[in-house]
């Protein structure tokens, strides 16, 4: 059975980020939203505050709901009357005819009094500053921000909160906590990482025109590129051959830059290609405890193009590490086993420690998968007659599979032997997305997403379709 969350009200985290002055104090949990389904999600599951942007203004420009202000407004009252913070991304680095309208087209959103805007780029923050004095910035992890020299140089321009770059140790972040101990400090705990510098990156405008600046990115990095065959000679060296014939004993793959003909680099490639570029995800949650220890004000979980089930995993798991840190319990480690729970490129812990190339990147797959479970379905309602709850199909599953039930008051298992369809005759299996099943769980289990659990190559591009 997996372990319970205390997402309570009671919860000793959320009850410390309650409580300012506490000898530990009990950092911000950040969560993504791209729709308001995730936005509730994310609170339900112990999130204390989110963020979300218009389209136009930050680097989501797809999976985003929050381009219709009235969608907007009702996520920042939203969160207000749940006592949490609503931050507004405006993070894209905009070339003039997107400055033109800026004031103007903001003037509305600020209206609705985000708690905080994130932001990048230092022209727009310079307007925001001017235009509305009292509204508190937050500079972007795409500003890159690396040592406690700059986090001075953008507190004297107004900025609240610097949310640090994500290529920084944790003593380096221990570092700049002390040399800057009047600036909030945000770091990234989750989430897809870029082979490059967060924002400096220009692969995607260069393959197909999707600048990834200004919030299309296609994850160039990620494409499975194409080599060719090679050999090793006598001596060692590696040589490419053009002939058929000794394609044929190739011993090795190879890349060859453009620039550098006849230099060939080894590579390895299945089926589908090779993944050069493809870093694994950040999962940083075995140092959230030195991250409490430190200081920092807020851990931030990225995705907001993600589900609402990839919010309520990692919010539970996170709010669950946070709560441990800061009642100076150890990491269950459980927690890894339930974000294993989630399709993912491997996991790393990015630049928190010193990794070898192959523990940060994973060159044999750009897709995402789970090797633990799958998300199959949301349990959306009750019928005490019957006993049974409604549940929307997501993905395949039958009688006979263990689930597992995971929801805000806690997680727990079920080994179904018996569902109906939305006539209520006996079936065995749920074939799939559009579907509405009837599973035997209790009434409190309204709300709840359900996992399958699986063996990983049953996962391999599945998710991706859900998104997960
Ligand atoms: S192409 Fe890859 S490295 Fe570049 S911005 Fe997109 S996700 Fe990041």
């Amino acid at each position: 059975m997996p372990s319970r969350a205390d997402n309570s009200p009671d919860s000793p985290g959320l009850q410390a980020a309650r409580s300012p002055g506490r000898a530990l104090r009990c950092p911000e949990l950040l969560a993504p939203a791209g729709s308001l389904t995730m936005l509730e999600t994310a609170f339900a599951f112990g999130a204390t505050a989110v963020y979300a942007g218009q389209p136009r203004y930050s680097l989501r420009v797809r999976n985003n709901d929050f381009g219709d202000i009235d969608v907007l407004k009702q996520g920042v009252d939203r969160a207000h009357a749940l006592g949490h913070k609503f931050y507004l991304v405006s993070n894209i680095f905009p070339h003039d005819n997107k400055i033109k309208h800026y004031v103007q087209n903001m003037a509305p959103v600020i209206a609705l009094q985000p708690d905080a805007m994130i932001m990048s780029d230092p022209g727009l923050i310079m307007m925001v500053r001017e235009t509305w004095p009292e509204m508190e910035i937050h500079l972007s992890v795409q500003a890159n921000t690396v040592n406690s020299a700059a986090v001075r140089f953008w507190k004297s321009a107004g900025v609240s909160r610097v949310i640090l770059s994500r290529e920084l140790s944790l003593d380096q972040v221990a570092q700049i906590r002390q040399e800057c101990p009047d600036t909030e400090l945000e770091v990234f705990v989750h989430g897809a990482l870029c082979i490059a510098y967060s924002g400096r990156c220009l692969l995607s405008g260069y393959f197909n025109h999707r600048d990834a600046n200004q919030g299309s990115c296609t994850n160039s990095c990620r494409w499975d590129y194409k080599t060719q065959p090679g050999v090793v000679d006598a001596s060692g060296d590696i040589l490419a051959p053009q002939a058929a014939a000794e394609r044929e004993r190739a011993e090795v793959y190879v890349i060859e830059e453009s620039q550098r003909p006849g230099s060939y680099m080894p590579i390895e490639e299945d089926e589908h290609g090779t993944y050069v570029m493809n870093s694994k995800d950040l999962r940083a949650i075995e140092h959230v405890k030195r991250l409490v220890e430190i200081g920092v004000d807020s851990l931030k979980i990225e995705g907001r193009t993600k589900s609402p089930y990839y919010v309520a995993r990692t919010v539970q798991s996170y709010r669950h590490a946070i709560d441990d840190a800061v009642a100076g319990r150890e990491l269950d480690p459980a927690l890894l086993g339930q974000l294993e729970g989630l399709a993912n490129r491997g996991y790393t812990s990015g630049f928190f420690q010193r990794h070898t190339p192959q523990e940060t990147q994973n060159y044999l797959r750009g897709y995402s998968e789970s090797g633990r479970s799958l998300y199959v379905g949301d349990v959306a309602s009750f019928d005490a007659a019957s006993g049974l709850a409604e549940v929307t199909v997501k993905n395949r599953f039958a009688v006979g599979d263990a689930l597992e039930i995971i929801h805000p008051a806690g997680n727990f298992d079920l080994q179904l032997d018996r569902m109906e369809n939305i006539d209520g005759q006996a079936v065995t299996v749920a074939p799939g997305s559009g579907h509405v099943v009837w599973l035997p769980l209790p009434a409190s289990a309204v709300g709840a997403f359900v996992a399958r659990y699986v063996a990983a190559p049953e996962t391999a591009g599945l998710l991706d379709q859900v998104s997960v």
